[in-house]
């Protein structure tokens, strides 16, 4: 039986949420460097393993990678718990195999922003309003052939229907808009009460005049919208990703707006962040090209509501309780078998 209830913060924050509910509930906490020290500085592997020593659990920050060399190394490691949805910088396929398990906070103050957010940039795409924002400030006013479209009509696809392309679909419900799907496991029938239509990748991106991306970052979907697929596109059409940088390659998607193979996009993710000085995404016509910091999943109260999701996941498995927020449930039995047995 697991008695300990040592913890391991990564790169603790200001906001204590988390750390004084494990410390109320008698967790011993070992910190690394913090938050703030931790945006220019990156971890060894060894430096890491030292932290985390003989903790049950892990509350890593989204910056360093936790690779299977490093849980295997931490013989008491029970769990690695994120305060966030993307859990990519975590190797969950060799958590699973060490029985470790590995739980995010998908809370509705964070997924329910990305999907109102991603609504934002979709109308800004389709009204043009940057584009006769800067117009405007150039001293021009309206001109017909600057104005923006109806969406009333337009198809809209939505690759990746979990909780946050669902939440996009359903706000778009009243909008009189053709939704299409694309996501390999989720069925017709789950999503057809929202109205979409589920197809091939190939169809969704031929057919949709905006494409909007919500899928997790894994093997598969890293790099999913290359060159041929930006090139399936229509010439009119939009793109918008708020779920992770990686699925495209940033340069191709450089190319294909400044060659205007595509109409316009909106970013909200990147595959290295902060945005390098030398991206070739800054040198696209900002009017084409909407870009935001990672920021429309961060609302008030999100932080808070992460924290506190986390530090419940932790208290759960340290109680020996399998919580809901797990995202790899095949680890649930070798867990029991190495920790609770
Ligand atoms: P989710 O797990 O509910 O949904 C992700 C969907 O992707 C799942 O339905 C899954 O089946 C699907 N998927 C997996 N592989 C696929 C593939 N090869 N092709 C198509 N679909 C595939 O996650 P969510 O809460 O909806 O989050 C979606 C994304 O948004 C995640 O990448 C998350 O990290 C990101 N996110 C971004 C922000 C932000 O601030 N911009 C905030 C929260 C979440």
């Amino acid at each position: 039986m697991a008695l300990k209830r040592r913890v391991c913060l990564t790169g603790p924050t200001k906001l204590k949420l988390a750390e004084n509910m494990l410390r109320e509930a008698n967790c011993e906490l070992v910190s690394g460097k913090s938050i703030d020290d931790f945006r220019s500085y990156r971890y060894e592997k060894r430096e890491l393993i030292h932290l985390i020593g003989d903790c049950e659990v892990l509350f890593p920050s989204g910056r360093e990678f936790i690779g299977g060399d490093i849980l295997d190394s931490c013989a008491n490691l029970q769990a690695v718990v994120k305060s966030s949805i993307g859990i990519e910088n975590v190797d969950v396929e060799a958590a699973t195999e060490l029985g470790i398990l590995c739980c995010n906070s998908p809370t509705p103050e964070n997924y329910m922003g990305v999907a109102e957010a991603t609504v934002g940039l979709m109308v800004t795409l389709f009204k043009r309003l940057k584009f006769n924002e800067a117009f405007l400030r150039n001293s021009g006013w309206k001109e017909p052939q600057h104005r923006g479209m109806l969406m009333i009509g337009k198809t809209i696809g939505i690759i990746g229907t979990g909780r946050i392309g669902r939440n996009v679909a359903k706000r778009l419900g009243p909008w009189d808009v053709k939704l299409l799907g694309y996501d390999p496991y989720v069925s017709q029938e789950t999503v057809a009460p929202l109205g979409i239509k589920m197809v091939t990748l190939d169809e969704l991106l031929r057919e949709s005049d905006l494409v909007t991306i919500h899928v997790v970052l894994t093997k598969e979907t890293r790099g999913m919208i290359r060159m041929p697929q930006l090139r399936m596109m229509k010439k009119t059409a939009y793109i918008v990703n708020t779920s992770r940088g990686p699925v495209f390659d940033e340069n191709e998607l450089a190319q294909v707006l400044n060659e205007g193979v595509i109409a316009g996009a909106a970013l909200d993710v990147f595959a290295e962040e902060p945005l390098p000085m030398n991206s070739p995404l800054r040198d696209v016509d900002p009017t084409r090209l909407t870009l935001t910091p990672h920021i429309i999943g961060n609302n008030p109260g999100s932080l808070e509501a992460g924290q506190k999701m986390a530090a419940q996941s932790i208290l759960s498995i340290l109680d020996g309780k399998v919580p809901d927020t797990i995202v790899n449930p095949a680890a649930v039995e070798r867990w029991k078998e190495r920790f609770w047995t």
